[in-house]
C-alpha cells in the first residue's frame, strides 16, 4: 500500500505539477471540464480490479453482484436524464461510442453522411483516415457562408446518395442544429439518424438545448466534456435497437467494462440531475455569449479578428483569425503567455494548413465549473480582446489572470 509519491515519485511529480498547471491557468478548451472530487473518486476505486464482461444480471465473470449495482444506476440515471428508452454506459470513449453505434447499425461499405471536418464534425464523422471514413463511404455537407450548417446542402446530398446513416453532431459548431429537420431528411431517404450530443450534453441535460432523443434512432456522447464527468462514452437509443447496440460494444468492440469509470459516470449523472448543474451551465452559456460580445468590438475587428457566425448559442466561440497577423498557432501561443489554454482550430475554408490553422476554439464549460460569474467572464473576455493584439503587454494580462484564478480556487486543499 506504497503511497504513489514513495512508490513512483516521477509520475506523481508530474500529476502534481497538472494539479499546479489546472489550479494556476484558465482552462478554455472547450471539450475540457473539472470532474469533481466524488467522481475521482470513483474513477480511482478499486472497482478498476473487476473484470465484468457482459452487462448487469447477465456477465461472464463471477463477482460481479456489486459492480452490477453500480452500472445499472448508471444506466437508469442517463435514462432518466435525457429521456431514453435505452442506454450503454461501457463505451471507453466518445469514439468508441460512435464506432460501436456505427458498426450496430452498418455494414462496411454502407454511405454515412456527417459534417465535414473542417466545418466543425469530428474525426469519427466520416474523416479519411479515421475508421469511419475507411470502413464507409463517406458523403459530408459543410456549413454556408453564413457559417450555419446548409440543411439545403443536406437534403440535396441526402437524396443523391441515399445514405444509410446520417451524423447530426460538431465538434466546433456554435450554433445549434435541427434534430426535427435531420431526421425528417433521415426518414425521407430511409437513413438512420444518429445525434452525436459530445460536445452540448450538458446543455442537454440542464434543458438548456434542444434534445436530440426524440428525434434521433441512436444518441451518442461523451460524459466529460459539458457534462462533466470522467473520461467515457455513452450510447442512448430506442428500446428497438437496445439489442444491437449492446452486442456492437460488447462483445463486438470491447471485452471488459470500466466498472471504476462507470461508477464515476453514475456519479456525475447524479451532479448533472442538480439545480447546481442547471445554473452552471446556465453561466456557461452566458459566458460564451458575453466572450463573443467581446470578440465582435470594434477595436478587435480593427486588429482582423472576428467570431465565426457572429456570436454563440452554445458553450464556445470560434475566432476568425484570417485577417489578423496571428495565426491559429500564434494565437493558441500567444493566450497560452498569458494563461490562457485554448486550441487551434481549422474554420471552414481555412487558408492555412490543419496544423497551423486561421482559427481559434475557445469553450467556457470548465471555469463555469469554477465558479466564474458574468463579471468575471466580460474580465476573462477582455483579456483575450486584449491579448489579441500587436500592441498587447503580457504581464499585466497574466496579473489579471492570476487574479481571477486566485478569485475562483480549483480543487482547493487537493494535492
Ligand atoms: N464526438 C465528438 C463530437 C467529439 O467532439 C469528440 C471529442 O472531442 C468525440 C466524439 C470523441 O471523444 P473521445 O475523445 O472521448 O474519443
Amino acid at each position: 500500500n506504497t503511497p504513489l509519491h514513495e512508490l513512483d515519485p516521477a509520475v506523481a511529480a508530474a500529476v502534481d505539477a497538472e494539479l499546479h498547471r489546472q489550479q494556476s491557468t484558465l482552462e478554455m478548451i472547450a471539450s475540457e471540464n473539472f470532474a469533481p472530487v466524488a467522481v475521482m473518486e470513483a474513477q480511482g476505486s478499486v472497482l478498476t480490479n473487476k473484470y465484468a464482461e457482459g452487462y448487469p444480471g447477465r456477465r461472464y465473470y463471477g463477482g460481479c453482484e456489486h459492480v452490477d449495482v453500480i452500472e445499472q444506476i448508471a444506466i437508469d440515471r442517463v435514462k432518466e436524464l435525457f429521456g431514453a428508452e435505452h442506454a450503454n454506459v461501457q463505451p471507453h470513449s466518445g469514439a468508441q461510442a460512435n464506432a460501436a453505434a456505427m458498426f450496430a447499425l452498418l455494414k462496411p461499405g454502407d454511405t454515412i453522411m456527417g459534417l465535414n471536418l473542417a466545418h466543425g464534425g469530428h474525426l469519427t464523422h466520416g474523416m479519411k483516415i479515421n475508421f469511419s471514413g475507411k470502413l464507409y463511404n463517406v458523403v459530408a455537407y459543410h456549413v454556408d457562408d453564413t457559417g450555419v450548417v446548409d440543411m439545403a446542402e443536406v437534403e440535396r446530398l441526402a437524396k443523391e446518395n441515399k445514405p444509410k446513416l446520417i451524423v447530426a453532431g460538431w465538434s466546433a459548431y456554435p450554433r445549434r442544429l435541427d434534430f426535427a429537420a435531420f431526421r425528417r431528411i433521415a426518414d425521407e431517404v430511409g437513413a438512420y439518424l444518429m445525434v452525436d450530443m459530445a460536445h452540448f450534453a450538458g446543455l442537454v441535460a440542464a434543458g438548456l438545448h434542444p434534445n436530440p432523443v426524440p428525434h434521433a434512432h441512436v444518441v451518442t456522447t461523451t460524459t466529460h466534456k459539458t457534462l462533466g464527468g470522467p473520461r467515457g462514452g455513452v450510447i442512448l437509443s430506442t428500446a428497438e435497437l437496445a439489442k444491437k447496440i449492446n452486442s456492437a460494444v460488447f462483445p463486438g468492440q470491447q471485452g471488459g467494462p470500466l466498472e471504476h469509470v462507470v461508477a464515476a459516470k453514475a456519479v456525475a449523472f447524479k451532479v448533472c440531475a442538480s439545480e447546481e448543474f442547471k445554473e452552471r451551465q446556465r453561466r456557461t452559456l452566458e459566458g460564451a455569449r458575453i466572450l463573443a460580445e467581446r470578440l465582435v468590438q470594434d477595436d478587435v475587428k480593427a486588429v482582423g479578428v472576428d467570431v465565426l457566425s457572429g456570436g454563440t448559442d452554445v458553450h464556445l466561440v470560434l475566432v476568425d483569425l484570417r485577417n489578423s497577423e496571428l495565426d491559429g498557432q500564434q494565437a493558441e501561443d500567444r493566450l497560452h503567455e498569458v494563461g490562457i489554454t485554448v486550441n487551434r482550430n481549422a474554420i471552414p475554408n481555412d487558408p492555412r494548413p490543419p496544423m497551423v490553422t486561421s482559427g481559434l476554439r475557445i469553450g467556457t464549460p470548465a471555469l463555469a465549473t469554477r465558479g466564474f460569474t458574468a463579471e468575471d467572464f466580460a474580465e476573462v473576455a477582455d483579456v483575450i480582446a486584449e491579448a489579441l493584439k500587436p500592441s498587447y503587454d503580457a504581464e499585466a494580462l497574466r496579473d489579471r489572470v492570476a487574479a481571477l484564478a486566485a478569485k475562483h480556487p480549483l480543487y482547493p486543499g487537493l494535492r
